[in-house]
């Protein structure tokens, strides 16, 4: 049985423990109307709910088990510019849309301040990012993102620190300088993710948990069919990412679950918060297998890292991430472990966002690959732009060749855990 068909409570995070939307909302059944459904609640299926229904079209949004309890419900919560590989996604579509690109890049930022702001959305949103080189060769990388926000005159505070400033921002010396970048930050993205869709359900959205879609039929008017209910709608918009196993005629092969791992230790004291994060900022290195760490909004270290493509989560997540995370602060040896937990990233191959139709009227967004709170908003309004009669920048994603290993399911993981082995051996080499 998939998990999918199980039904599930959200994962014991400390996002679950600190939950602020505890509502549940009714398991679809019988017959319902709409303009649009909505598969999957993720920051993908709810923003594109709520964007849809911010402009007066009338929307259901289905949940297999619970809002937010994929990946969204369960991340490092960095609020983070771009795409995983913006200069892919640059050098797939050419030059001319480079700026295009640069402005897409931080939408995401600006709808979600906007709607923590609009809708009173209770998700602990903090400016302040850093992301960290682990060896010397790394810097370069980070001067040349530093050209590319000088290039583009951004707005908001940034800039490059040196080793030794990196070690008095982070009380470590791990790490040989950062790019600090203050439009970044990080939040609670449960509570992001609950809160889009309690602001989308205050617009009258349909939203349904408890609801695995197993089918859908075409037409005119697709249908979204579950065990003891069916919607119809004018489009469909499939949002499961790396939880998604319909269609798999069309989508199979294209994007592959790969694990993440987080976490949260006990609150620490104020003089050690001090001490390794005075700044609190979201904190991710540049390795192609990052690892990312913040305090929450009660103190505690939330540490994540350790891809895993295998299909099976470590038997033991604390055993697992906790050395790295004593390997940037020895002095979190004997804190306490309160919360560990996993979830699937949809890595695509080419770390492009994927875009398409599998009908005129059934469109897919899938694949962030890691990079995804930011990203999902941006591609959920890309698609809802599309469904509104403005597909520009929808056919420029949905026209981007993706590469698709055929017969993923018997053989795409382990093909995956190679890929995960020669971007470990890249790290390595750098
Ligand atoms: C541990 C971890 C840490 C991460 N850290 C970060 C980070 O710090 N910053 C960042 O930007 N990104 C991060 N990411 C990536 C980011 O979380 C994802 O890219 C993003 O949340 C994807 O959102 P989504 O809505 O597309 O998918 P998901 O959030 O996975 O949502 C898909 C939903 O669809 C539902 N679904 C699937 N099939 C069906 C069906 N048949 N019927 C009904 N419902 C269905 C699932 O139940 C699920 O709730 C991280 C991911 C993980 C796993």
């Amino acid at each position: 049985m998939t998990a999918l068909e199980t039904r599930q409570e959200h994962t014991t995070s400390y996002y679950a423990a600190t939950a602020s939307y505890p509502e549940h909302y009714p398991e679809l059944e019988g017959q319902v109307s709409v303009d649009i459904c909505v598969v999957g609640a993720g920051f993908t299926g709810t923003s594109t709910a709520l964007t849809l229904a911010e402009r007066g079209y009338s929307v259901a949004l289905v949940e297999a088990n619970r809002v937010g309890w994929g990946a969204s419900g369960r991340n490092g919560g960095q609020l983070i510019h771009g795409f995983s590989k913006d200069y892919k996604i640059a050098a797939a579509l050419g030059p001319d849309y480079e700026d295009m690109i640069w402005e897409m890049a931080w939408r995401g930022h600006d709808m979600i301040y906007d709607r923590v702001e609009r809708y009173g959305i209770d998700c602990d949103l903090v400016p302040g990012y850093f992301e960290v080189a682990t060896k010397p060769s790394q810097v370069k990388e980070l001067e040349e993102q530093l050209e590319r926000l000088q290039h583009h005159q951004h707005p908001y505070e940034y800039r490059l620190l040196d080793r030794a400033e990196t070690r008095h921002t982070l009380g470590t010396e791990c790490f040989h300088g950062g790019l600090m970048t203050m439009r970044n930050g990080h939040l609670h993205p449960l509570n992001l993710c609950a809160g889009e869709a309690h602001a989308a359900a205050g617009l009258g959205v349909k939203v349904f948990e408890m609801s695995p879609v197993t089918r859908l039929e075409y037409g005119s008017r697709p249908k979204v069919i579950t065990d003891k209910g069916r919607i119809d709608a004018a489009h469909v918009v499939l949002a499961g990412n790396a939880y998604h196993r319909l269609e798999p005629k069309h989508l199979s092969g294209l994007i592959f679950p790969a694990g993440s791992y987080i976490i949260a230790t006990e609150p620490l004291d104020a003089e050690l918060r001090q001490e390794i994060n005075p700044h609190n900022l979201a904190v991710c290195d540049t390795n192609e297998i990052v690892d990312y760490y913040r305090t929450t909004v009660d103190g505690r270290m939330l540490y994540g890292g350790r891809c895993n493509y295998s299909g099976r989560d470590p038997k033991d997540i604390a055993a697992s991430i906790k050395p790295r995370m004593t390997r940037v602060y020895p002095q979190l040896q004997n804190t306490r472990i309160d919360y560990e937990w996993g979830g699937k990233i949809g890595i695509v191959l080419n770390r492009i966002p994927m875009l398409g139709r599998i009908e005129s009227n059934v469109y897919f967004v899938q694949g962030f690959s890691g990079h995804g709170v930011n990203a999902t908003h941006i591609m959920g309004e890309i698609a809802a732009d599309a469904i509104c009669g403005t597909a520009e920048k929808f056919d420029l994603f949905a026209n981007i060749k993706h590469f698709r290993i055929p017969g993923t399911q018997w053989f795409g993981n382990q093909m995956l855990a190679m890929g995960m082995l020669y971007y470990r051996m890249k790290d390595w080499m750098s």
